[in-house]
C-alpha cells in the first residue's frame, strides 16, 4: 500500500484498511492542527489507488471496514470518489462500511443526491470534527465552517443516509469563551443529532497559530477541571435522540463512554463527583495523553 506522510484515522477505525486517496488536508488552516502542516494537500492519482486496491485483494479479508484517507478526503468531487467505492465494492466485497473525514465543506459541495450516490456505493460514516457550537469560537480557530452549515451537514448527511459521526474539542475556546462554547456546542449537538459524538481535549501543539496567539497572551487554554465542567455543560444540555457519547480519545483527562440520553445521570454523577473532588490523581497524567 502506499502511503505519503504520517497517516491519522479515527479511534474506531484501528482495525481498518486505510486507503489514502488524497495526501494531506484541503483546508490545513485549524489553529489548533498539526497534524498535515507538512503536507502539501493533493489528490493522489486514481491508477495509484487502484492499484491499492488491488493489493489489498490479493492479501485477502483481513478488514471488514475501509477508511478512506487523509485529513477531509471527502473533498474529492464525486466523480473522482464513485469509482474508488465501486472498485472496493466489487474487489473487496468483505468491506461492509467505508468512512472518511468530512466537514461543512466537503459535505457543503455535494447535493444529497451525490451523497446518496456515495452511500450505495458503500460510504457508511463521516467523521466530523466541528469542534465548536459557538461561531465566535469557530472565527477564532479559523474552522472554515459555521453552525449553520454544521446543522445544513448533518441534514444531508441523514437524508443521504450516511451515519455521522462528530467531535467537539474541550477548551478550544480558551477561557474567554469558555462558558459560551460549552452552551452553544451542546445545542449544536442537539440540533445535529448525530449517532456518534466524541469530546477531545484541546493539546496546545508547537508551531500552531494557537501556539502563537498562546504566546502573544491572545489565547489561554482553561485549566483541567473547567474543561471538565465544560463536558458537564456538554452532557447535561444535550439532548439526542441516541447517540453514542464518548470522551475516551487519548487527549482526554477523564475518559468516559455512553450512550445517551439513557447514561445521562450516570455520567453527570461521575463528573459531578470528579469535580467536587478536585483531584488531579483521579485524572489521566499528563505523559499518558496523546492528541
Ligand atoms: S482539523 Fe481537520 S480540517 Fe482542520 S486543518 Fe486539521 S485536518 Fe484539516
Amino acid at each position: 500500500m502506499d502511503y505519503i506522510g504520517r497517516i491519522f484515522r479515527p479511534p474506531s477505525e484501528a482495525r481498518s484498511l486505510l486507503l489514502q486517496v488524497t495526501v494531506g488536508c484541503s483546508h490545513n488552516r485549524c489553529a489548533y492542527c498539526d497534524m498535515y502542516r507538512d503536507k502539501r494537500f493533493k489528490v493522489k492519482p486514481v491508477e495509484r489507488v487502484m492499484a491499492d486496491i488491488d493489493e489489498a485483494a490479493r492479501l485477502g479479508p483481513a478488514h471488514d471496514k475501509l477508511f478512506l484517507c487523509d485529513g477531509d478526503a471527502l473533498i474529492l468531487s464525486t466523480k473522482r470518489l464513485l469509482p474508488i467505492l465501486e472498485a472496493v465494492g466489487e474487489k473487496l466485497p468483505w468491506i461492509r462500511r467505508v468512512g472518511v473525514y468530512g466537514d461543512t465543506r466537503s459535505v457543503g459541495n455535494k447535493s444529497v443526491a451525490e451523497l446518496k450516490e456515495l452511500a450505495d456505493a458503500g460510504l457508511g460514516i463521516v467523521y466530523h470534527g466541528f469542534e465548536s457550537g459557538d461561531d465566535e469560537v469557530l472565527k477564532l480557530i479559523d474552522k472554515g465552517g459555521t453552525r449553520d452549515e454544521c446543522i445544513e451537514t448533518a441534514t444531508k448527511l441523514r437524508e443521504a443516509g450516511i451515519d455521522h459521526s462528530v467531535m467537539v474539542l474541550l477548551g478550544v475556546g480558551g477561557e474567554r469563551l469558555s462558558e459560551q462554547h460549552a452552551t452553544a456546542t451542546a445545542s449544536l449537538l442537539s440540533s445535529m443529532d448525530p449517532a456518534y459524538a466524541g469530546a477531545l481535549t484541546t493539546t496546545i501543539v508547537p508551531g500552531t497559530p494557537l501556539a502563537e496567539m498562546g504566546a502573544r497572551g491572545d489565547f489561554k487554554l482553561p485549566g483541567k477541571f473547567r474543561m471538565l465542567e465544560e463536558l458537564r455543560t456538554i452532557v447535561a444540555e444535550s439532548e439526542f435522540t441516541r447517540c453514542r457519547f464518548s470522551s475516551n480519545h487519548a487527549s482526554n483527562y477523564l475518559p468516559l463512554r455512553s450512550t445517551l440520553p439513557d447514561d445521562k445521570d450516570e455520567m453527570l454523577a461521575v463528573l459531578d463527583l470528579v469535580l467536587a473532588r478536585r483531584d488531579e490523581r483521579i485524572l489521566k497524567p499528563e505523559h499518558h495523553r496523546g492528541l
